[in-house]
């Protein structure tokens, strides 16, 4: 067993794998992830992703991305492509392995004629509800239809005249003769193909009849030499039909399924049937919404890819649902920006700040370390001058005792830069304050003060005459409770206060120009990134987390707590 490839965290499904390996049942290892392309992946998606090329890359196997696009109505090239980018954006690679299912639908077609002959497939003319009211219950067995004692022969016909385009869509479908009392209702004679005249992404019009997601989904696995397909939960009781259908066809291959509990995360709704709505009824802003938790919404939002398989291994795999608190989340993206992300100066909501006795005219470039997480960052410059902006929530007139920061009389010190005191404040006609004359220590430079005096503040700044304008976008959770819709429509839970943006902010100089997409700590507000409305003129950045971290406190809790 010692020669065999293996994962250094292990878990139910891994250790499935390392014993088939051992076992010589198999010689290496092939998953695959096997999105439907009728929505943007999310990230729940990307659970089974890490999973399936995380599985496959450490047991020297290979991961395929099989679009299982069995149903033309919904699917559209649009999300093909969108998977595609997502997949590789979060760090995967299926190589020469894209496949999709209708790559197979003659092979499929041939195997149900295989079934039919086999006396294990007949035509059904019963309509949809029909079919529904002959199914029975969970206590009750079903009925069978008055067709499933069709020959053959007539079997034959008719289903190879459905493919010709002889009926309407709904009046017929092939389904397999199982068993109408089975305790497992997947078993009843479940429907194989169903008769639908619509183009397909793909095929075109090639083809007007569909297999089902059951009938072509382990047929592909087969296929494809798939050896483990890991899936969610809801499927575990469609596996007794996937093992039915590798008895009775002449299937290649022999893939296992293996259920795994599916992701899901608090304040967040994740299937993409509800994700869709948001998207088609104007909730959100599009598919890659900064809120949204698709790939492409994440990734705007500034989530990098590393995070989210940190995440993803973080949670791990149970054999039962439950719900991760979105703050591991956010812990995961934090502790990650918190090595990786350069700290830059930026004023949301600036209040001018004029150093009386600093020379009129003159500016010093001030040494500020780019990240003290990482040496290997380096430093930049950042320029000083006699107006400042500072933040507006950084001073306040009537300070209440646990209020350090600026005041009237009080001293502070400048990040990087030095210490000053507020001597007077100018309001406007309205009372409002637009000013603050200070008065700045030069022998502070760098913030500290040479007779050892300290402050109990130190804030950001900004050089009023070289600051860049920005636009801000603060997100927050899209729902107001950590379950939607548990009381009723989920729609009813989206918060009211999950976007604000802020227009006139300013920005330290090596802010402007960035890349899309770049990812930096504004000091003291979180972490933030560049979003693709940004024009030459004004970057606009959106706010990918806080700097505050409730998971932290939450784990400190729970280790206070035991
Ligand atoms: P949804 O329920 O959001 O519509 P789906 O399961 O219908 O998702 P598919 O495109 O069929 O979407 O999913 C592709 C793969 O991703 C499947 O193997 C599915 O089990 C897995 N998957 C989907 N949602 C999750 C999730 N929340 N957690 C883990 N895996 C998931
Ligand atoms: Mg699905």
């Amino acid at each position: 067993m010692s020669d065999q490839p293996s994962p250094d965290s292990t878990d139910f499904i891994r250790e499935i794998i390392a014993a088939d390996l051992a076992s010589g049942k198999h010689a290496g290892v092939v998953t695959r992830f096997p999105p439907e392309p009728n929505g943007y992946l999310h990230i729940g998606h990307s659970k089974s992703i890490c999973l399936n090329f995380g599985v496959a890359a450490e047991f020297g196997g290979r991961c395929h991305l099989r679009f299982d696009d069995t149903n033309p109505t919904k699917e559209e090239m649009e999300y093909i492509e969108s998977i595609q980018r997502d997949v590789r954006w979060l760090g995967f690679d299926w190589g020469e392995h894209g496949y999709y299912a209708s790559d197979y639908f003659e092979q499929l077609y041939e195997w149900a004629i295989h079934l039919i002959r086999a006396g294990k497939a007949y035509v059904d003319d019963l309509s949809a509800d029909e079919i529904r009211a002959h199914r029975g219950t969970l206590t009750e067995p079903g009925k069978e239809s008055p067709y499933r004692t069709r020959t053959i022969e007539e079997n034959l016909d008719l289903f190879q005249r459905m493919r010709a385009g002889e009926f309407e869509d709904g009046s017929r479908v092939l389904r397999a003769k199982i068993d109408m009392a089975s305790g497992n209702i997947n078993l009843r004679d479940p429907v194989l193909y169903r008769i639908l005249h619509a183009s397909h992404p793909r095929t075109g019009d090639a083809w007007c009849i569909y297999p089902t997601y059951d009938y072509a989904h382990g047929q592909s696995d087969a296929i494809e030499h798939i050896t483990h397909s890991l899936c969610t939960l809801e499927f575990e009781d469609h596996r007794p039909l996937y093992e039915w259908f590798l008895d009775n066809l002449p299937v290649p291959s022999r893939p296992r399924q293996i259920e795994f509990a599916r992701l899901n995360l608090s304040y967040t709704v994740i299937s993409k049937r509800r994700l869709i709505q948001l998207v088609r009824e104007g909730l959100v802003a599009g598919w890659d919404d900064p809120r949204m938790p698709t790939l492409s919404g994440l990734r705007r939002r500034g989530v990098p890819p590393e995070a989210l398989r940190d995440f993803s291994e973080r949670v791990g795999l149970a054999k039962r649902e439950s719900v991760v608190d979105v703050a591991l989340l956010e812990h995961c993206v934090r502790d990650l920006l918190n090595r990786t992300a350069d700290r830059r100066m930026a004023v949301l909501r600036p209040l001018k700040v004029v150093i009386t006795n600093y020379p009129e005219g003159e500016v010093e470039r001030l040494p500020a370390v780019n990240n003290p997480e990482d040496p290997a960052a380096g430093s930049r410059t950042v320029p000083f001058g006699r107006e400042l902006l500072i933040e507006r929530e950084d001073f306040m007139e009537q300070p209440p005792k646990q209020f350090f920061r600026l005041a009237p009389g009080r001293e502070v010190r400048l990040r990087y830069a030095y210490l000053i005191t507020c001597q007077e404040v100018v309001k406007d006609a309205a009372g409002e304050v637009v000013e603050l004359r200070c008065s700045y220590d030069p022998a502070t430079r760098g913030g500290n003060a040479p007779d050892g005096r300290r402050v109990k503040a130190t804030l950001h700044w900004l050089s009023a005459a070289h600051a860049v304008p920005a636009e801000v976008r603060l997100y927050d959770h899209l729902f107001n409770r950590p379950d939607p819709g548990a009381d009723g429509d989920f729609k009813d839970d989206i918060s009211s206060d999950s976007l604000e943006v802020l227009r006139g902010c300013r920005l330290e100089p090596a802010l402007a120009g960035l890349p899309v997409e770049a990812r930096v700590q504004f000091e003291r507000q979180g972490y933030f990134c560049v979003d693709p409305d940004s024009t030459p003129e004004l970057p606009v950045f959106n706010r990918t987390v806080t700097l505050r971290d409730t998971w932290a406190k939450i784990q400190a809790k729970g280790k206070a707590d035991t």
